[in-house]
């Protein structure tokens, strides 16, 4: 019987052990704050912030809310980072993407100081990264690492691949798959015979943004699959990347969608705005 990884119950043990090391610096006097900026009306990236808001007030985290108007400047946008970066009360800063077109969002992210970016999509955190020195890191990647860890599946000496490499997901996770010893393959639109490549995954995660698109012949018997695909079909159902009960039969652990990656992401955010503050704490 295959493992199925349970992102619901662990996102929460991971959000009730932020909320307690909250307190702890509480006690202390020291709060923990996220400033989360939202520039225009776009209704998904809304959804997102509510539920970013509410991880925030489950954890006892303080949220500070900028909602601009669509046609915000560079200029005003850049301005507000710049003042947060600032604010020595100020643990965190996001910023929702994706931003309107008139917007560079590397600038905008670029911006934004290393040591209060929780999302970590700034160079010098990638950069951190890939050097295997502590920063921040990508939450969904994060998260998947944790859910990887907490189901006792070990990663060092495995075979690991990944399929996808964008700079959120695909190439954060080959490179903390690597520094927990597994041996790593990137795969991408370009690469040639999928199949067999992802056929020698003992750990196979696809982050490609298709929904079914990993069947059972992409799956070696007994492989640990891991879904970070997030698709809403024409029926307004949410699919994985993985057909789901094509491989399950196949597989020893594997995460359903929803509820396996999915709740990942935002658990780790508020662990990234704990240990920003812890940071500070010790300073
Ligand atoms: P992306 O579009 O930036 O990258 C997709 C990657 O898939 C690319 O590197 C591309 O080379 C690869 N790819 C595309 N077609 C392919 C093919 N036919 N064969 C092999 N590789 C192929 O997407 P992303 O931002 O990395 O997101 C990937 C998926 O993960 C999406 O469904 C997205 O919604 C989901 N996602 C989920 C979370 C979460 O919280 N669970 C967070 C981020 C992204």
């Amino acid at each position: 019987m295959a493992l199925i990884i349970d992102g619901k119950k662990i996102s929460s043990e991971i959000k009730d052990e932020v909320r307690d090391r909250v307190s702890v610096l509480k006690e202390k006097g020291i709060s923990v704050t996220l400033a989360v900026i939202l520039v225009g009306d776009d209704p998904a990236s809304a959804v997102y912030v509510r539920n970013k808001k509410k991880a925030c007030e489950y954890c006892g985290i303080e949220s500070l809310s900028y909602e601009l108007p669509s046609d915000t400047s560079e200029e005003k946008l850049l301005g507000l980072v710049d003042e947060l970066n600032e604010r020595e009360d100020v643990d965190g800063i996001l910023v929702q993407l994706p931003l309107p077109g008139h917007l560079d969002e590397r600038k905008v992210t670029d911006r934004i100081s290393p040591e209060k970016d929780v999302d970590g999509f700034h160079p010098v955190n990638v950069g951190r990264l890939s050097m295997g020195e502590p920063g921040f890191v990508s939450c969904t990647p994060q998260g998947i690492m944790e859910l990887i860890k907490r189901s006792g599946i070990t990663v060092e000496g495995k075979e690991c691949v990944v399929i996808g490499r964008s700079n959120i997901v695909g190439k954060p996770l080959s490179m903390l798959l690597l520094r927990e010893n597994g041996t790593v393959t990137v795969c991408h639109s370009r690469t040639a015979d999928l199949k067999a490549v992802a056929k020698r995954a003992d750990i196979l995660c696809a982050a490609i943004g298709k929904p079914c698109f990993v069947t059972s012949e992409y799956v070696k018997e007994g492989a640990c699959v891991i879904d970070v695909g997030i698709n809403r079909g024409e029926d307004g159902k949410l699919r994985g990347d993985v057909d789901y009960e094509d491989v399950l039969p196949h597989v020893s652990a594997i995460t359903p969608v929803p509820g396996g990656v999915g709740p990942m992401t935002i658990a780790c955010l508020m662990k990234n705005c704990l240990e920003s503050a812890e940071k500070k704490a010790d300073r």
